[in-house]
């Protein structure tokens, strides 16, 4: 009898151990370790990528994101990077790009800067992306919260910062129709200048960068804006 128990218990550890194993490989095989190609992103379409990152924006805000081995991927985007897309950001330490659009090592450029404004570094960087390096698609990420455009809306003054949120200005200025209260305090007033704000850098990337704005004519690029929320992590596309 004792014997009998001790063979089925072995029976039982068994097939436990070898479902363990099945499930880790089943884990192990969707890790991404994968990275972009030059074939890959040749073949890509500028509306192809934006639907890839609303789709990795949903899997990142429902906690679905991809598992990735960044260490292998970095060692294999070591020789070349073709990236899909360039995307300007804030520097908030909460907007994580990569992450926010479930993308991983050697998939996206990231231009960042308080209050993801343009300037000609950055025009410089985006031609680079699209340009040179064949990125597909731009995305000027506008957030929730932004202390650059409150600091803005505040006509905050101190060292260089005053000079860095003179150029969020101009999108404080197109908000001044706004119904409501117009102060730093009143959040619906916060995300209409941000949402102001990516107009205006999309309306700049048009005017002063005579390269991307015949890539979009052409339909070789893209470019979009957005607005991430912090407390959910999902995106809005600013029309
Ligand atoms: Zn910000």
């Amino acid at each position: 009898m004792t014997k009998k128990i001790l063979t089925l218990t072995l029976a039982v550890a068994t097939f436990l151990s070898c479902t363990r194993k099945t499930e880790q490989k089943k884990l192990q095989s969707h890790v991404i370790s994968h990275v972009m190609t030059k074939q890959q992103q040749e073949a890509l379409k500028p509306e192809q990528v934006l639907n890839e990152f609303i789709e990795g924006n949903k899997r990142f805000n429902t906690g679905n994101s991809i598992p990735r081995d960044l260490s292998i991927q970095a060692r294999k985007s070591a020789p070349g990077q073709y990236p899909k897309a360039v995307v300007l950001s804030c520097l908030d330490s909460r907007v994580p790009v990569e992450d926010v659009f479930d993308q991983g090592l050697g998939d996206i450029f990231v231009g960042r800067v308080a209050g993801n404004f343009v300037n000609e570094d950055l025009l410089g960087s985006m031609e680079f992306a699209c340009k040179v390096a064949g990125a597909k698609l731009i995305v000027v990420m506008g957030h929730q919260h932004c202390g650059a455009v409150k600091g803005a809306i505040d006509d905050v003054k101190l060292g260089n910062i005053t000079a860095m949120l003179a150029k969020i200005k101009p999108a404080v200025e197109m908000s001044k129709d706004f119904p409501g209260e117009k102060n730093s305090k009143n959040n619906e007033f916060v995300k209409h200048v941000s949402e102001n704000n990516v107009k205006y850098a999309i309306q700049q990337i048009r005017e002063k960068s005579p390269i991307l704005k015949e890539m979009e004519d052409k339909g070789e690029i893209k470019i979009v804006g957005a607005f991430y929320r912090l407390t959910d992590g999902t995106l809005e596309f600013v029309k």
